[in-house]
């Protein structure tokens, strides 16, 4: 299952994240092991934290859920991508802790996607007003590499493209507004284990994906 997914989402120059959440460290290691994978996503710091410390140094953590800002100084001397980064106030924080970690961090903004109320992220102005206050043209320790965005849990696949389709032009619209230039803006997270095809179909460069692999939670 992993080898077949991991061939076809590479076939589509996307990358995958295999989402290790509430998975035990043995499981987290016969994947790295069997399957090469190098990039794992937890949703909590802590969690994270401590896997880190317990698993391979050249595993690429990435922290997919909603992140304050009184836990980024824990993550902060290792994490490789923040996909859920939601306000200004984080960004600042993150910068922060980069500093003091003498790094720079890289960051996806998260957008609210879906129609659910209780998915967090941004709408494109709140993005748009948050990329040109001076307060974000001072940080010099994050850097943004694109976006993220979580669809509606459905089984109608027609909402569930629209809302892929429109995170990719939020993207779009970002690149070419703020980030013409830069090599870096270039991910769209999106995707995970009910929707990951139509996710790649609709543009996605990484695939967020646990219970697929692991089994359901
Ligand atoms: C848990 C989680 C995933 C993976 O979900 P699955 O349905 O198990 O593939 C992806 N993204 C986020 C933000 C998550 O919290």
């Amino acid at each position: 299952m992993l080898h077949e997914l991991l061939s076809e989402i590479a076939s589509q120059n996307a990358r995958l994240v295999v989402v290790s959440k509430t998975q035990p460290v043995a499981r987290i290691l016969e994947i790295y092991q069997k399957a090469g994978q190098r990039i794992f996503g937890e949703n909590r710091p802590q969690e994270m934290l401590e896997k880190q410390a317990a698993l391979p140094a050249d595993i690429e953590w990435h922290l997919i859920g909603h992140l304050q800002t009184n836990k980024v100084k824990s993550i902060a001397p290792f994490v490789a991508l923040i996909h859920s980064v939601d306000s200004l106030r984080l960004l600042q924080e993150i910068d922060k802790q980069a500093l003091k970690n003498n790094r720079v961090i890289n960051c996806l903004l998260q957008f609210h996607i879906a129609q659910e109320e209780t998915k967090f992220g941004l709408s494109e102005q709140e993005a748009i007003e948050i990329l040109q206050s001076p307060e974000f043209a001072v940080l010099q320790h994050v850097r943004i590499c694109g976006v993220m965005g979580m669809a509606s849990f459905t089984e109608d696949t027609e909402q569930v493209r629209k809302e892929f389709r429109a995170l990719k032009t939020v993207f779009d619209h970002l690149k070419a507004k703020f980030f013409p230039k830069s090599t870096h803006f270039h991910e769209i997270s999106m995707g995970m284990s009910g929707d990951w095809r139509i996710a790649l179909e609709e543009g996605s460069t990484m695939l967020r994906i646990g219970s697929l692999i692991f089994g359901e939670r």
